[in-house]
């Protein structure tokens, strides 16, 4: 039978990608509900959507931050059958925290924390019921590993995940699955607006250092990061959320950036947690040049890694 999927944020990046890629399934295996809090922009879903709209793509409305919304949109679907939830609506957040006002960091808390607990505390009674379903979240690297000045962003991020993982040892019990997947750097809207607001930002709160280390070595290295090491929304979308979306058992984690692993391993390389701090440290202040040399190697590695794909 069809498979129902509700996916969140879907006017661009991963979740435009991936609504598209699965309701364009040849077996026709997926009925797809792509929301989005503003249909005003579903301009861009549709045409990339054409004939599958109103066949296998449905588009609707829904704020992962209004309980109202949800509600509605769940009770207008057949049964309130939802057998995969994507929870992948998200912002982003840098910068010093003295430049942040508390506002602007409870709005990151509350679309990327709470927004899938809203969806979940209203989904997952249906699940429950039924003894089935799946629940994807886009999760991030930095669900794992905090990285310079996105404090906020990976304490969002570090709450999707120990939600999760506490919440997947009950879904064993009513046969749900749970599965968190971990992108690196994807080059989407999300990563040029973040770029756009740190290069805005009032940086009159923090002292000259401070200000120095974000717009001269953060922002600086920016581009160059996502350059080597990002990926596309549609890679992200289409081997790797399908993959764990059509896998029999899927994993719990997965991490879709091969080229990253190497600098989250360095978490449980070390159980004191200094390893990954440190290295960090260096490769931004100490050695410039190693920065650099690793982007390069990243650079390789990626160039090989494409190649390859394409000779098999
Ligand atoms: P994106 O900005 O293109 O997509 C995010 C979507 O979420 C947008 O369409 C936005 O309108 C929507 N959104 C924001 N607030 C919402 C709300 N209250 N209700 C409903 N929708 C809302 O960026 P993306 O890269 O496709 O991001 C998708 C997910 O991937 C996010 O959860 C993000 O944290 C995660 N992620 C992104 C990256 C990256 O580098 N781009 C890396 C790791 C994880």
């Amino acid at each position: 039978a069809q498979k129902t999927v509700l996916i969140t944020g879907c006017s661009s990046g991963i979740g435009l990608a991936l609504a598209i890629k699965l309701a364009r399934d040849k077996q026709k295996r997926f009925k797809v509900y792509a929301t989005m809090r503003n249909l005003s922009k579903k301009e861009k879903l549709e045409k990339a959507a054409s004939n599958t709209l109103g066949k296998t793509l449905e588009i609707k409305q829904l704020d992962v931050c209004d309980e109202e919304s949800i509600k509605t949109c769940v009770s207008n679907i057949s049964e309130r059958r939802i057998d995969i939830l994507v929870s992948n609506a998200g912002m982003g957040l840098i910068g010093p925290i003295e430049c942040q006002t508390i506002d602007e960091m409870k709005t990151v808390m509350d679309t990327n924390f709470f927004g899938l607990v809203r969806l979940l505390k209203e989904i997952l009674p249906d699940m429950k019921k039924r003894k089935s379903g799946h629940i994807v979240i886009i999760s991030s690297v930095m669900g794992l590993q905090g990285i310079l000045f996105n404090d906020v962003y990976a304490a969002s991020k570090f709450a999707v995940e120990g939600f999760c993982e506490s919440l997947a040892i009950q879904a064993l019990q009513f046969k749900l699955r749970l599965s968190l997947i971990e992108p690196g750097p994807v080059i989407t809207e999300f990563e040029k607006k973040v770029y756009e607001d740190g290069m805005k930002m009032d940086l009159s709160a923090a002292d000259e250092e401070t200000a120095h280390m974000f717009t001269d070595v953060y922002l600086k290295n920016y581009n160059q990061i996502f350059q080597s090491l990002g990926q596309s929304a549609e890679e992200v979308a289409e081997v790797f959320t399908v993959k764990i979306i059509l896998a029999e058992n899927p994993p719990f984690r997965h991490q879709t950036n091969t080229l990253y692993t190497p600098v989250t391993t360095l978490k449980y390389a070390d159980p004191n947690g200094n390893l990954p701090i440190d290295s960090f440290y260096k490769m931004v202040f100490h050695h410039d040049r190693i920065f650099h040399a690793s982007l390069n190697f990243f650079k390789l590695l990626r160039w090989s890694s494409r190649k390859n794909i394409a000779s098999t």
